[in-house]
C-alpha cells in the first residue's frame, strides 16, 4: 500500500507532518512509504535521513497524489490537489470541516475517503492519536512563554538585597487541555496562579497543580458527552464578564483557552474589562484564530487596548515546530497503525471502529460523519 506524504505549503508553517522515526515505523509495517522531497527541512530533517529508514524520495507532488493509496499532510488539502487523487484515496489530516462545507462536499464528490484528525473521540483509547491534545498542550505552554516575554515584570518572587520582588499574577480561562498546561508552565515560572472554566468538574484539576479555581456562580452550566463545554445563554456570559473582571483587574497576564466544539469562540473579554485592567498587563488571546475569545485582539498581531498588551498570535504549537511535530507525528503514526492490518499489509478503513466513525468525514461518496451533518446543518 502506497503512503504518499505532503511537504506543508501553508506560509509560515515550520511543523512537519511526518518525521523519520515515524517513517521508520510505518516502513516497518509493510507500507511503501513516499515522502516529498524537503518534507522535515523546517525541522532540520534531511530527506537523507527519511531514506535511511527506507522511505522513497520524491520531487513530483502530482505523481505521488495520482498514484497513493493514502495521503498524509497537516493541514487541510488545497482545492487543486484533492482533484489529483485517486477515488477512494484515504486521505489524513487536519481538515477543520465546520469552516470547510465547500472542500468537505469537493472531497465527498471526488470519493475521497477524509479523515479529520481533529474529529477523533476524545476517549482512553484514541488518546496517542488525538493531535488536538498534543498540539493544545504545546500551544498553553507557548502561551505562557510569550505572556512571560511581552510582559515588563518577572514571573518569580525574588528576596534580592535590591529588596524583594512580587511573583507575577497569572489568571488563566478555559481549562482544558492548554488550560492546563498554560497552569502548569506559569506555576514553573513562580507565578501565582488562577483560573476559571465553566465546566466546575475542572475545579479539582486546578487545585491539584496548586493554582486557585475563581468560583463565579452561573447557575447550570455542564459539558457535552464528549466533555466539550456547553455554550453559555447570554445572561450566563454577562454574570461570567462580571465575574472575570475582577480576576482581569488584579492579573499580570490573562490567558484565555475558551473553545466550543464546531463553534465560534466564545467573547470573554470585552472592552470594558481590558480598561479596567493595569496597562502594562497582557493578555494572550489563544481562540483568535476561531474568533477569539477578547474583543479587538487581531490575528498575529499584538494590539495595544488602553495600554493592555493582547497578543493575536495563531499557531502558537508551531512556534515549537520541532516537538510539535514530533508530537503531530506520532499521533498520525498510531492511528495508521491501529488500523493496519499486519498480514495483508494493508490499511483496514473499519467504518464499525468507533475512532473511525468519528473522525471519517466522506467515504464513497457520502459524507458519513453523523456530527459533522448535526453541526452542519443546525
Ligand atoms: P476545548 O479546547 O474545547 O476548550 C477549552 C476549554 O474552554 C474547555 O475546558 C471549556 O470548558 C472551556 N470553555 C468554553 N467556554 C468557556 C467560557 N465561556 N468560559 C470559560 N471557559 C470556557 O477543550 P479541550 O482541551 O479540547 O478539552 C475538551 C474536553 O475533552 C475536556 O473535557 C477534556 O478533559 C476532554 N479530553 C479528554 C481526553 C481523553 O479522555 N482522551 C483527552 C483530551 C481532552
Amino acid at each position: 500500500m502506497r503512503i504518499a506524504v505532503m511537504k506543508e505549503t501553508h506560509l509560515g508553517e515550520k511543523r512537519v507532518p511526518l518525521i523519520p522515526l515515524t517513517a521508520d515505523k510505518l516502513v516497518k509495517l509493510g507500507a511503501e512509504l513516499v515522502i516529498e522531497s524537503g518534507l522535515g527541512l523546517s525541522c532540520r530533517f534531511a530527506d537523507a535521513d527519511y531514506e535511511k529508514v527506507g522511505a522513497m524520495v520524491s520531487s513530483s507532488r502530482n505523481e505521488m497524489l495520482q498514484s497513493a493509496d493514502i495521503v498524509l499532510r497537516l493541514r487541510k488539502p488545497p482545492v487543486e490537489e484533492v482533484e489529483l487523487m485517486r477515488k477512494d484515496c484515504i486521505h489524513i489530516s487536519y481538515l477543520d470541516p465546520f469552516n470547510e462545507a465547500e472542500l468537505v462536499e469537493l472531497l465527498r464528490r471526488t470519493e475521497i475517503s477524509a479523515i479529520s484528525l481533529e474529529m477523533i473521540p476524545r476517549s482512553t483509547l484514541a488518546q496517542k492519536m488525538d493531535v488536538l491534545s498534543s498540539q493544545a498542550n504545546l500551544g498553553g505552554y507557548a502561551a505562557v512563554i510569550l505572556g512571560a516575554e511581552h510582559l515588563d515584570k518577572i514571573f518569580p518572587m525574588m528576596t534580592t538585597p535590591a529588596g524583594t520582588i512580587k511573583p507575577a499574577r497569572v489568571f488563566i480561562i478555559g481549562v482544558g487541555v492548554a488550560g492546563l498546561q498554560a497552569i502548569a508552565t506559569a506555576k514553573r515560572l513562580g507565578a501565582v496562579v488562577e483560573a476559571f472554566d465553566t465546566r466546575p468538574v475542572v475545579e479539582e484539576q486546578v487545585k491539584s497543580l496548586g493554582a486557585k479555581f475563581v468560583k463565579i456562580d452561573l447557575g447550570e452550566t455542564g459539558q457535552t458527552k464528549d466533555g466539550y463545554a456547553k455554550a453559555l445563554t447570554p445572561e450566563q456570559l454577562a454574570l461570567q464578564k462580571e465575574g472575570m473582571a475582577k480576576a482581569c483587574a488584579k492579573a499580570d497576564v490573562v490567558i484565555t483557552t475558551a473553545q466550543l466544539f464546531g463553534r465560534p469562540a466564545p467573547r470573554i473579554i470585552d472592552n470594558k474589562m481590558l480598561a479596567e485592567m493595569r496597562p502594562g498587563s497582557v493578555v494572550i488571546d489563544m481562540a483568535v484564530e476561531t474568533g477569539g475569545n477578547v474583543e479587538g485582539s487581531e490575528l498575529d498581531k499584538i494590539t495595544e487596548i488602553n495600554g493592555v498588551r493582547v497578543v493575536g498570535f495563531g499557531n502558537l504549537p508551531g512556534r515549537f515546530a520541532e516537538t510539535a511535530s514530533q508530537m503531530y507525528s506520532a499521533n498520525l503514526g498510531n492511528f495508521v497503525e491501529h488500523f493496519w492490518d499486519k498480514e495483508q499489509k494493508t490499511f483496514h478503513l473499519n467504518c464499525n471502529d468507533e475512532i473511525m466513525k468519528g473522525a471519517l468525514i466522506t467515504h464513497k461518496g457520502e459524507i458519513v460523519s453523523e456530527m459533522y451533518k448535526s453541526i452542519i446543518n443546525k
